[in-house]
């Protein structure tokens, strides 16, 4: 599939023969008809390899609602109506007929989501050489819930057989093992006895600005199943996350454990991915830093590398994060002296949150909050797992990989114990509970669902 012209047709001279991902120029639309073949050909073996499952699957729908088959009218290539089914109630394994849209050739598997006739309307921004699809990377993004930063227009690529397409579905597989979308979200959640907020990136943003700018000083932290077990043996930590203003949900492990309780998280909002965003907006509304933590010259390195991204942010000061008690108040006067809104300490969990509520009356910034390795991944000295991996839930591995001495307690013995536990209090919070909610079904999450529409 390269870019030479497979349709027969005519090259102007000096014209671009590279197209776009997804344009649909004369030259590679015999590169069209083989990616739809292979589509095809995909939804063939889909529903080869799912027919027991599929048989015992329609039979349940019958059973249960009378008819086989749900139908969902949506546009299709070139905005032509088309009909999606699906298999009738909610359990799972009710997206199996998505198989039959693939080979008759009404969806491709890569590819945006096929819109409603109502949303047609206000949305002539789609290139029409893109055809509706079951996966996208956007939609997985949205689907492990880092979704914050990406166009929703960035170009997809259609050909099923491109390395980062095959990656995208073996993504897609991981994530629907570990459960997620559907589920509801609460705003509020329990998780071994630690209160946690279930707030968008977006939203913990526009929090943190106004705590920035407020007199009161407001804690914000971040915690992943490595701090949840901590809690669990450190009364000290416990305490002080009893009383933080915010503590956010950090990591595929939460979400995980979520499930178990049958609800989700909305988005993985950790320091790390915060961190930039926060920059911008600090920028934006003339906010300033102080970054404290970490080895001496890390911090002045990560205020650098911020400060090459947002030229107009304010950097306040900045301290390494190895000074005895003796030297704690003037570390604080010096802090304060800079007249930073936000302070970001990084000196690891629990140090961190514990150094923090006991100073938070003599610190004068409106926003602290702790972010453990951060300086170190921004300054460059720890590189940061591709996307890629996070998406697909493994940074814990990454991490593990590049400090296996420090790191392998907490991944390999904390993150089973962390799973076991969080598997317990589901099973106690669902004794003292009557109901459970439904648990989305094979592939996820209702996108072609009808609730809600006109
Ligand atoms: N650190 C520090 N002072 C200390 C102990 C640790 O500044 O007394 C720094 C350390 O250099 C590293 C960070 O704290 O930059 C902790 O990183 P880690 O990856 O352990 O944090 P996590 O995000 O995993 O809690």
């Amino acid at each position: 599939m390269g870019d030479s012209g497979i349709g027969g047709s005519k090259e102007r001279p000096g014209s671009d023969r590279r197209a776009a991902p997804g344009s649909s120029s004369a030259l590679d639309c015999g590169e069209v008809g083989v990616g739809r073949a292979v589509d095809r050909l995909a939804g063939v073996v889909a529903l080869a390899v799912a027919a027991p499952l599929a048989i015992a699957r329609a039979a349940m729908a019958e059973r249960e609602t009378g008819r086989v088959f749900d139908e969902h009218r949506r546009l299709g290539r070139a905005e032509r109506p088309i009909v999606i089914r699906s298999f009738a109630g909610t359990a799972r394994g009710r997206r199996i007929p998505y198989a039959l849209s693939l080979i008759v050739g009404d969806l491709r598997v890569i590819g945006p989501r096929p819109l409603h006739p109502a949303d047609v309307i206000g949305r002539r921004d789609r290139d029409p050489a893109v055809e509706p699809g079951l996966l996208s990377p956007q939609r997985l993004r949205a689907r492990t819930g880092i979704a914050y930063g990406v166009a929703e227009d960035e170009p997809i690529d259609q050909a099923l057989f491109r390395p980062r397409n095959l990656a995208l579905v073996a993504r897609y597989v991981v994530a629907e093992l570990l459960g997620g979308g559907g589920r509801p979200t609460p705003e509020r959640f329990d998780l071994l006895g630690v209160e946690l907020d279930n707030s968008t990136m977006d939203e913990t943003l526009h929090w943190a600005v106004q705590q920035a700018q407020a007199a009161r000083t407001a804690v914000l932290t971040f915690v992943n199943p490595d701090c949840l077990n901590q809690a669990i043996d450190n009364a000290a930590y416990r305490d002080v996350l009893s009383h933080a203003d915010r503590v956010m949900p950090d990591g595929i492990g939460i979400k995980v454990a979520t499930g178990f309780q049958g609800i989700d998280v909305r988005e993985n909002v950790n320091g790390t991915d915060m961190f930039p965003l926060l920059c911008e907006q600090a920028a934006e509304n003339d906010l300033s830093l102080f970054l404290l933590g970490a080895r001496d010259g890390v911090a002045s390195a990560a205020a650098s590398e911020m400060q090459r991204r947002y030229p107009t942010l304010r950097i306040a000061g900045t301290h390494h994060g190895y000074f005895g008690p003796t030297d704690e108040a003037e570390v604080i006067d010096r802090i304060n002296a800079s007249g930073a809104d936000i302070l970001l300490v990084a000196f690891g969990v629990p140090l961190q949150e514990i150094w923090l509520d006991r100073h938070r009356d003599a610190l004068r910034a409106g926003l602290v909050l702790g972010v453990g390795g951060l300086f170190d991944f921004y300054s460059g000295r720890i590189p940061r797992a591709p996307r890629w991996v996070r998406e697909v839930g493994m940074e814990w591995a990454w991490r593990l990989a590049q400090e296996p001495r420090r790191m392998w307690r907490r991944y390999v013995i904390g993150n089973p114990l962390f799973l076991s536990r969080a598997w317990r209090d589901a099973r106690n919070k669902r004794a003292t509970r009557p109901t459970r909610p439904e648990r989305p079904g094979l592939l996820g999450y209702g996108y072609y669902g009808d609730e809600g529409r006109p």
